[in-house]
Parts: structure tokens; C-alpha cells; sequence
């Protein structure tokens, strides 16, 4: 398999390959075409000229249709997509399938809203108006992660694509392969014109600094850590574009005294240990009443246990191996030092004993209890499968815990307290708040990050906000 870069309508060879391997084995799946900032700036200068032409930006209906039929070409390519993002990033197949559906689903919300494009018009005084037009936003850059490289390369590109913008797509080199692959369909269309949709591969990340600093960029779209985008933000700044950024996250989940520890511990074993726990929304820090603290550590430490490791083209597989080998290290030794400092480890996690996994980029998952929640493990957040187990008092407490933090992307309220989960997911600050559940996301519910989780909204109507400028027109026509 080879991905190339599509710049301008046609496929490009690149400066060399970069093999591409399965985290599970090691295994060589194919390559993609390597690039940088010389691809950048031809895809940026590609997207621009076709921005200017009013077959795009202005014609919502072509838009629509080009957003419909892509998503029609995916359906049959369902099962050898999931199969290509399970090989590629390791997820287990049932979690690929279902992030091939819902970016399908999200294809088609946005194909309905491509026509749904109201703005306003008012008389501010006799015979003058004030009319407002939601106007495409122009050159967007995508920066698009790993993780999830189906549902949230699509979150980005089908709003900026419905909202008329033309893009310049940067994967992230480990899910190189996949992201070419559920692009192609869409690249294939006649009737996509030339430009609209630029992509670009590079192991580098010089290609994507470009997006961020080139002034011919007008919104830069980016999904991935804190850290990377503050920097961005950094350097956006002299060009004062607009900027989307879907940051980190260390989600808390608030377990009520009311709540059936034996029944949710499962649950929060699955929320937990997602992708490996590389979700940003992952359940990191369970928070349980202390009447029940003893219960939850035996439940959840049973329910962590009993997943197993595996290849995710493996049936029972429920945990697949990390993205590489790089981050499987970082992610131990984060693990082991939490391990050594915490009040007590639970469930102790690590690389597994198993000589079948040996090759993999495998964790098996921790479970520490701490009632400092100023640990590093407590507010950093270590993207892997490690939970952490705090107690409370009461309810203020818990609110008090799970806002200690510098993130506010998620959480979860446990509870059969109807008034209780209202008023505690009110006094959270997330951009996200299930009850009675965790890792719900839909294309139709916004989710976005207060504070350093990030700026804007993607999925929603609203995900159109980040792709638009709003522009006030006046005219003074007078009375009859
Ligand atoms: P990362 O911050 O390492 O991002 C890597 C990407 O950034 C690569 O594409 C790289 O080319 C690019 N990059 C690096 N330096 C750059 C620079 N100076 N300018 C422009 N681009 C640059 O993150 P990751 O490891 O890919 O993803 C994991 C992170 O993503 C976690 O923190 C997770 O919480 C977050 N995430 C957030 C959401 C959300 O919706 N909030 C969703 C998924 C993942």
C-alpha cells in the first residue's frame, strides 16, 4: 500500500517513502510519500486559486452533492477501512467499524447543512438594512491526529467542506495510509474541483508549521496536544487567522453513593482503556464516595483485568497495543513512576508477560488510588491506560476534585439522583458532561474544551462556526 500526496487535483509522488507499520506485530503494512514544507506551500497555493473561483465557495448545492457522494462510495469500503485503521493504529476491530459508521453518519449531517445557511437581515431604521451573510472563511488547514484519524479527520473536513471552504489535509504519519485510503473515494469525484481538498504527507512536522504561519491560511483546524497548541497559537499569532484547536483532556468521572459500583465498573473499565486509552475523553480519574471506595477498587480492578490484550483483528480482543513503540516507553515510565509515588497500586500495569505480544507496542492497564489531586498523575495527562481512584465526602468535594485541573474537555456523573447529576454537571467546567455514561459523541452535539482544552467547537451546527466569517452588509435604499 502507498499513500501519495494529492495537491491540486492530481496524485504526487513525494522526497522518498517512510514505511508505515502495524503497533501490534511491527509488521510493514506500506508507505506513504514523504513532504514538508515545499508541499505545503504548493497545497496552500492550490486551495487558495480555487477558493477564489465561484464554482465552490458559492455553490452550496454542488457541495452537498460532492459530500453525499462521497459518503455513498464509503459504504461498500466499510469493512476494508476498519480492517486498514485497525492494522494501522491498533484499535480493536469493533471500535474501527464503529468509527467508520459514524464518520460516514457525520458525512451526511454535514451534506444537509451544506444547504442550510441562514444569516439575517433587519431594517435599523426607516428604509436602511442591516443583512448578514455567513460567508465561507477561505483556505482551511487541517491538522489531523492518530487516534482517530476516520471520525475527526472528518469532523473537521465535512463543516469546513459544507461551509464552502477549500482545505489542505496534514495526517499524522502513523494512520498515513488509512487517511489517503478514506480520502480516495472523495478524491475521485468528478465533481470535486481541482484544489478544493489538497492533502499532504511528511514524517516532519515542517509542512504543518507552514499551515500554521502562512498568511494565505485563514483557519487552522487542529486536533492534538496542549502542547503543541499553545505553539500553534504562538505561531497563528501574526497572522491572526482563525484557529479551532481540540486539545488535551483528563476526564473525571464522579461516582455518587447511590450508584451501583459492581454494574458501572465495567463501564468505566471500557471508558477507561479506549484506544489503548489514547482518547482525549479516555475516564482518567474516577472519583468515588468514600462509603464505597473499598467496593470500587475491587470491581474496577477485577473489570480492568479481565480485558484482554490483543491484535485488534482478533476477535476477543478489548485493548489493542499503543500507537508505536515510542509512546508505548513514554507511556511506562509515566506509569511506573505513578505507580511508585501513588497511596496504593490497585492493579499494577505494564508491558505484559506475554511472549505473543512482545513484538507490540502492548500496555496492560493500571489502577492507582492517591488523595492528592495534585499528583503529576492527577493533572497531566498520560495518554494510556492508566486510572487513577480518588474518594470524596460529599458532592461539593467531588465538583471541587474534578475541577482541579487545567483541562475541562469531559466527564461523567454517576447517579440515580436526577437533580444531583443536573446540578453537579452544571458546576463542572467541561465542554462535555455525561450521566450515567462516558464517551458519547455524536455528529449532531458539539464537544470542545473549556480552558486548556482548547477554542471552538467541532461536530454540531456549530463546528460551521469555526469555517465562517460573519459579514454585516448595509444599504440605504429609503422608503416608498
Ligand atoms: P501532538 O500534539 O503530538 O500533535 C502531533 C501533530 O502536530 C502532528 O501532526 C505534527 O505534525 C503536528 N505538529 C507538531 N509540531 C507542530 C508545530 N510546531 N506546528 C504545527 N503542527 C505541529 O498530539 P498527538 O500525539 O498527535 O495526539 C494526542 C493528543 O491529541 C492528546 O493530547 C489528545 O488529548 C489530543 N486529542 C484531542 C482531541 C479533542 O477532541 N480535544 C481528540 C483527539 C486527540
Amino acid at each position: 500500500m502507498q499513500a501519495r500526496h494529492y495537491i491540486n487535483g492530481e496524485w504526487r509522488d513525494g522526497d522518498g517513502w517512510v514505511d508505515s507499520l502495524d503497533p501490534a506485530s511491527g509488521e510493514r503494512l506500506g508507505a506513504f510519500a514523504e513532504g514538508g514544507e515545499a508541499q505545503a506551500r504548493a497545497a496552500v497555493e492550490a486551495a487558495a486559486h480555487a477558493f477564489e473561483q465561484p464554482g465552490w465557495a458559492r455553490n452550496p448545492r454542488l457541495r452537498q452533492q460532492v459530500l453525499l457522494a462521497w459518503a455513498a462510495a464509503l459504504e461498500p469500503r466499510h469493512e476494508a477501512l476498519a480492517e486498514l485503521l485497525t492494522r494501522e493504529n491498533g484499535k480493536p476491530l469493533a471500535q474501527s467499524r464503529g468509527e467508520i459508521g459514524g464518520a460516514i453518519s457525520e458525512i451526511l449531517y454535514y451534506a444537509g447543512l451544506a444547504r442550510h445557511n441562514p444569516g439575517a437581515a433587519m431594517e435599523v431604521a426607516p428604509g436602511e438594512f442591516s443583512t448578514l451573510f455567513r460567508e465561507p472563511a477561505g483556505v482551511a488547514g487541517l491538522i489531523i491526529p492518530w487516534n482517530a484519524p476516520g471520525v475527526l479527520l472528518i469532523r473537521a473536513l465535512a463543516p469546513a467542506l459544507a461551509a464552502g471552504c477549500t482545505t489542505v489535509i496534514k495526517p499524522a504519519a502513523q494512520t498515513a495510509l488509512f487517511n489517503a485510503a478514506i480520502l480516495e473515494p472523495l478524491l475521485a469525484l468528478d465533481a470535486l474541483p481541482a484544489g478544493v481538498v489538497n492533502l499532504f504527507t511528511e514524517s516532519g512536522h515542517a509542512g504543518a508549521a507552514h499551515l500554521v504561519a502562512s498568511p494565505r491560511v485563514d483557519v487552522l483546524s487542529f486536533t492534538g496536544s496542549t502542547a503543541t497548541g499553545t505553539r500553534i497559537m504562538q505561531d497563528a499569532a501574526p497572522t491572526m487567522k482563525k484557529l479551532s484547536l481540540e486539545l488535551g483532556g483528563k476526564s473525571c468521572c464522579l461516582v455518587f453513593e447511590d450508584a451501583d459500583v459492581e454494574a458501572i465498573a465495567p463501564r468505566l473499565a471500557a471508558a477507561a482503556t479506549i484506544i489503548s486509552g489514547q482518547q482525549c475523553t479516555a475516564a482518567r480519574r474516577v472519583l468515588v464516595h468514600a462509603s464505597r471506595l473499598e467496593a470500587m477498587k475491587k470491581a474496577l480492578g477485577s473489570a480492568l483485568a479481565a480485558l484482554p490484550l490483543g491484535h485488534g483483528l482478533k476477535p476477543d480482543s478489548r485493548i489493542g497495543p499503543l500507537i508505536d513503540h515510542r509512546a508505548r516507553d513514554l507511556v511506562a515510565g509515566q506509569m511506573d513512576q505513578a505507580q511508585q509515588s501513588c497511596d496504593q497500586v490497585i492493579l499494577a500495569g505494564g508491558r505484559p508477560d506475554d511472549p505473543t505480544l512482545r513484538d507490540g507496542a502492548f500496555l496492560t492497564p493500571s489502577l492507582i488510588q492517591h488523595r492528592d489531586s495534585g499528583a503529576f498523575f492527577c493533572q497531566e495527562e498520560i495518554f494510556g491506560p492508566l486510572l487513577v481512584l480518588e474518594s470524596f465526602e460529599d458532592e461539593a468535594e467531588a465538583v471541587a476534585r474534578a475541577n482541579h485541573t487545567e483541562f475541562g474537555l469531559s466527564a461523567s456523573v454517576w447517579t440515580r439522583d436526577g437533580a444531583r447529576a443536573l446540578r453537579v454537571a452544571r458546576a463542572l467546567r467541561d465542554g462535555t458532561v455525561w450521566i450515567n455514561d462516558h464517551n458519547k459523541l455524536f455528529a449532531e452535539a458539539e464537544t470542545g474544551g473549556y480552558r486548556k482544552s482548547g477554542l471552538g467547537r467541532l461536530h454540531g451546527f456549530d463546528a460551521l462556526m469555526d469555517f465562517t466569517e460573519l459579514k454585516h452588509v448595509y444599504q440605504s435604499v429609503g422608503t416608498v
